[in-house]
Formats: C-alpha cells, sequence, structure tokens
C-alpha cells in the first residue's frame, strides 16, 4: 500500500481541531489526534491530500494542579513562525457586518516515501482587522456561542475561499471531520450560483454540492452537536447567508451544525460499528456508514516496540497490516521491548512529579478528558475492596487528562481521584501527571501495563488511546463500547469490564466487574503466569495494531467515501 492511488482530483479535510505535533497547541484532545493521524497517513500511501483548520494562536489551554487537585488553567503561548510557513494569500469574509482578512500558514506532514500532504491554518489577526476580530482564530474550543460561530465560519466559509486561492481548483470531495466546518457546503453553494445569494438554491446546485461533500460525525448524544439560534446566524453570518439557509430549511429556529452536513453529504459515517447504529438511531432520515478510527502506527509505536518491528517485521511503516504477523515474535522479545517502555515511563514520571514507581509493581495507567461520562473515578468506587486486592497483588496507578474549562464536573473527578489518592498513599501509589498532550498520551500507553477505560455506554464513539495501547502491546481493560466492541477478544487482546453491550449502565455492577476481574484474572496472570500475560501482549498487536490503524481506515475512507465505485471511479491500492 506505498504506491499513489488511483484517485484523481485533491481531497480537502476540514478539522477544528489538528494535532500536528505535541508542542504546538492546535489540538485539544481524541478529534484532533485523529486528524493528524489521518494526515499522517495520507502523506504515508501518497494520497493528494490538504487539510484546513484554523491557527489557535492561544492554544487550548495548559493545565496545572494544585495539591488537592484543583485544575488552573494558562493559555498557552507559542510561536507559529518557528514551527509554520506563512503563506501569501489572502481572502476577505464578512462576519458580524465587516469584513475579515484571513491570512494562511502551511505545514507539511511529509509521509514514509517523501510525498507531502499540507495542512493550512486559517489565521484573522490581521493588523487590517478590527481589534474585536483579531482574536477570531486565537482559542480552541474557548469563549461564547458568537465566539464559536465565527470560528466555524471561517473554518468552513473561508476555507473553501482559501482552498481556491491557494489554487485548488480540482478537488474531488470536501470531507468535514465533525460539523464544525459544514458551513462548507454553503461555500460550495454559493460558488455553484456564483456569489453569495439570499435566494433559495436550485435542486441541481444541491446535488452538486451532495456529490462532493463527506462527513463523519463523532458525537453519540444529542447535546454534543453544535446549535446555534437563527438570530446569532443572522448577525454573524448576515441576511444573505442566513435567509439562504433558512430558504434550505436547514434552519428552523436554530442553526444545527450535523443536521447542515448531513443534509448536503453525499457519503456520511459514525467511527466505530456501535458509533453507527447510534448515529442511525438519532438521525433516523440519513443515511449512515461506519468506519472504525484508528492510529498512526508509526506516531504511536514507543521506540522499544518499534526497533523490534523494524528488526522482525521491516516493512510495518509503509504497510500496517505486517503487524498481523507479530503473531510470530518471540514472546520474550516482546516482554523486554515494552519493560523498557514501562522503565522509561517511570523514568519520566519520577522526573515530572518526584516520585519513584516500581517496575515490578503491576501499573494501570488511565489518560483522557475528564469528564462526567468517561467516569474516570469508577476505580475508587469501594476504596476499601482496593485495598484488599492489592494486598493480594500489588498495584500502582497513573492517570492524566484535562477538564473542558467550563466542565465543573469533569474538574470535581480530578479532585476525587487526589482524594482517593490521599487516603491509599501506603497501600496503592497513584500518580496524576499534568497537561495530558501527545507525548504523555504515548508514554502512557506504551508503558503500563493494561490500559484502563471506562466510559458509559454508548457514549465512547470510538477511542483511540486504547489502539495506541495495543500497538505497544498493552492490553485493555475496557468496558465494552466504542472500537473495543470489535478489538475485544477476553484473555486474548485483554478485558472486558462487564459483558452488557446493551442497556443502561449501572456503575455499581460495573465496578463489581471491575474488581472482580482484577483480583481473579488480571493480576494473578500477572504475578503467576507472565509468559501468559506477555503472549497477551503480543496477540494485542497482532489483532488489533495490525487492525486499528489510519492506513486501513483510509483505505476504507478511499473506497467507500472518496471514490466510490458508484461514480466509476477506481480505488487501487498496490
Ligand atoms: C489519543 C489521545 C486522545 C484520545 O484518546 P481516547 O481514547 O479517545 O480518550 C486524547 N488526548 C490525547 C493527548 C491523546 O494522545
Amino acid at each position: 500500500m506505498t504506491s499513489a492511488l488511483a484517485v484523481t482530483g485533491t481531497i480537502a479535510y476540514f478539522s477544528m481541531d489538528v494535532a500536528v505535533d505535541s508542542n504546538i497547541p492546535t489540538y485539544s484532545g481524541g478529534l484532533g489526534v485523529l486528524a493528524g493521524d489521518m494526515l499522517r497517513s495520507a502523506a504515508d500511501l501518497g494520497l493528494p491530500m490538504v487539510a484546513l483548520s484554523l491557527l489557535h494562536r492561544k492554544g487550548y489551554f495548559d493545565q496545572h494542579l494544585d495539591s488537592q487537585g484543583n485544575q488552573i488553567e494558562s493559555p498557552v503561548s507559542w510561536s507559529p513562525e518557528q514551527h509554520f510557513k506563512r503563506l501569501a494569500e489572502r481572502v476577505t469574509l464578512t462576519i458580524g457586518g465587516r469584513p475579515v482578512g484571513i491570512a494562511a500558514w502551511q505545514y507539511l506532514f511529509t509521509g514514509v516515501t517523501g510525498h507531502t500532504v499540507p495542512l493550512i491554518f486559517l489565521d484573522a489577526d490581521l493588523a487590517d482587522n478590527d481589534p474585536n476580530d483579531r482574536s477570531l482564530t486565537d482559542y480552541l474550543y474557548g469563549g461564547d456561542e458568537r465566539y464559536r460561530l465565527c470560528q466555524e465560519a471561517i473554518l468552513g466559509i473561508a476555507g473553501v475561499l482559501m482552498l481556491r486561492a491557494l489554487g485548488y481548483q480540482d478537488i474531488r470531495g470536501f470531507h468535514m471531520n465533525e460539523g464544525h466546518s459544514a458551513l462548507a457546503t454553503l461555500a460550495l453553494l454559493e460558488e455553484s450560483a456564483g456569489a453569495p445569494t439570499g435566494q433559495r438554491y436550485g435542486e441541481k446546485a444541491v446535488e452538486a454540492v451532495r456529490r462532493q461533500c463527506i462527513f463523519t460525525t463523532h458525537t453519540p448524544v444529542p447535546a454534543g452537536h453544535d446549535r446555534f439560534a437563527s438570530e446569532l446566524v443572522y448577525q454573524v453570518l448576515g441576511e444573505e447567508r442566513a435567509s439562504a439557509l433558512s430558504a434550505l430549511q436547514v434552519m428552523n429556529g436554530a442553526l444545527n451544525m450535523t443536521e447542515l452536513a448531513l443534509r448536503f453529504s453525499g457519503y456520511v459515517n459514525g467511527v466505530s460499528m456501535r458509533h453507527g447504529e447510534v448515529s442511525r438511531d438519532m438521525f433516523p432520515n440519513h443515511h449512515i456508514e461506519a468506519i472504525t478510527n484508528g492510529v498512526h502506527a508509526a506516531t504511536w509505536t514507543a521506540a522499544p516496540m518499534a526497533e523490534l518491528f523494524d528488526r522482525m517485521l521491516p516493512k510495518w511503516r509503509a504497510d500496517n497490516g505486517f503487524l498481523r504477523y507479530a503473531v510470530g515474535l518471540p514472546v520474550a522479545e516482546v516482554r523486554l521491548a515494552h519493560a523498557l517502555a514501562k522503565r522509561e515511563l517511570l523514568r519520566q514520571i519520577r522526573w515530572l512529579t518526584g516520585v519513584q514507581l516500581d517496575d515490578q509493581v503491576f501499573t494501570l495507567g488511565f489518560a483522557r478528558r475528564a469528564t462526567g461520562y468517561k467516569r474516570g473515578d469508577l476505580l475508587f468506587t469501594d476504596i476499601d475492596r482496593l485495598k484488599q486486592i492489592s494486598e493480594r497483588g500489588p498495584i500502582q496507578l497513573v492517570y492524566a487528562g484535562k477538564a473542558h474549562p467550563r466542565d465543573d464536573g469533569g474538574k470535581a473527578i480530578i479532585r476525587r481521584i487526589f482524594e482517593a489518592a490521599a487516603s491509599l498513599t501506603a497501600q496503592v501509589r497513584v500518580v496524576y501527571l499534568e497537561n495530558y498532550d501527545m507525548a504523555l498520551g504515548k508514554l502512557l500507553c506504551s508503558g503500563v501495563d493494561v490500559w484502563l477505560n471506562t466510559p458509559m455506554r454508548p457514549q465512547e464513539a470510538s477511542g483511540t488511546s486504547g489502539m495506541k495501547a495495543a500497538l505497544n502491546g498493552v492490553p485493555s481493560f475496557s468496558v465494552l463500547d466504542g472500537w473495543w466492541i470489535e478489538g475485544h477478544i477476553e484473555g486474548v487482546t485483554g478485558w472486558s469490564i462487564g459483558d452488557e453491550l446493551d442497556g443502561a449502565n449501572d456503575s455499581a455492577a460495573e465496578a463489581q466487574s471491575m474488581y472482580d476481574k482484577l483480583d481473579q484474572v488480571i493480576l494473578p496472570l500477572y504475578y503467576h503466569a507472565p509468559e501468559k500475560f506477555a503472549q497477551l501482549r503480543r496477540s494485542a498487536i497482532a489483532l488489533n495494531g495490525s487492525f486499528f490503524n489510519t492506513q486501513r481506515m483510509l483505505a476504507q475512507y478511499l473506497r467507500h467515501a472518496y471514490a466510490p465505485s458508484t461514480n466509476g471511479a477506481v480505488t487501487d491500492f498496490d
């Protein structure tokens, strides 16, 4: 799968959040990491692709935690000039009745064969702009509703204008990663009419846009979809654009960005098989497929394991399918590579926190956004039970994760983890690392012994950190939701928490299941059958690493979304 594909025309990929590099704060979490990994794989596969995002000069935020676990947030400072190239092109978009000039910066993803995929960052911080408009592209997921709508207008509408200004005329597909960029569809309608118009666009123009648009939804709960009151839409987008949206019947009292994207996309997908089902239930009037997410294998595999793959499966970087042959790796080598990754994690934890964990002790890892449905504190439901379990087999725990600045429930979860840690001190050591980012994610997913995940079903649309863990020979211990429904084989790739697929969540029962399995299955295996435990590491790589990667994911987008057989195009892999 290394050579260029028989796809004519470029795919334009829109994402509010893109993780380019750990030190560049243009991402907040899973959505951005997925976008970055998708673009890294597009570069590897030689796919003609260009991506758009916003510059986010102030980023998401830096997280500091005090001794009680209170989150203190500060803006991130960084210099785009150190990482990106400023382009000369400018476009103008009218926002709130004022013209706003938008500039562009470029970053190039370079693939294994040298092919590059440009990522264009839109930037409103221009001296000519009204001071109020200059900060419109500064904060990722910050500000109020108006600020968000302005950002989404810039991403969608100015994004399309910028692509044309940069000379991209042959775009065959506009792929919207989540609903934030859905206004790109309006920009395409305006192009077909020659200019913005308050008139109703004809069915032909709508069909032409639908043939070009692809939409990936990531949100399994109705409240998670962006909605903007019509009044605000009139204020921000202006009379013409807002009345066009009304005439298209996509704004009845409010503009729902997901509905807008659904209405104008010819191909729509959820991000795991389960999430596809959930999305079809949520939007019964639309045809919704599913393509399960993945991760960029070479990015997320820690050095010791990557060296083992380079030696034994030398083509794995260009073709992740070779990871399937990890079934034949010597178990002792897998064990050693993981032990080295664990040592590196413990060394970094010591450096960051002063705490020296024990490399012989079973280490459970959990890092994700601190928010209600992820139940980061589920493991502490019954502290006494946890203490009892650890008397038979010692346990240490490593946590990380930020709460969104306005998510008080998420912040309370971090405090509860700190409280539990304090009451467990002598018995079970717990560290909570500040400022979860890509670099920490890689360290944690590769260095812990087992990766924990406790979402409330069906709210984990996919989840990707468990995929990173699998590549590193770290089995998951997780509630059956998102990707894990597909990746889980009990006792082979990891373990389930509970065995429910449907029905209501029962936190008490799930906590029981978690304790029982830790006590009776996982710890005995770790301490008394290390050879068997290492076999599990190996099968996690072979079965899950070989499939849950962005190379496979992109191949599916190509086959089903970018070059579907219905319009006669060929998708061809060598
Ligand atoms: C991989 C990653 C995520 C997404 O992981 P989930 O399993 O979806 O929670 C979020 N943040 C960072 C920094 C990551 O590396």
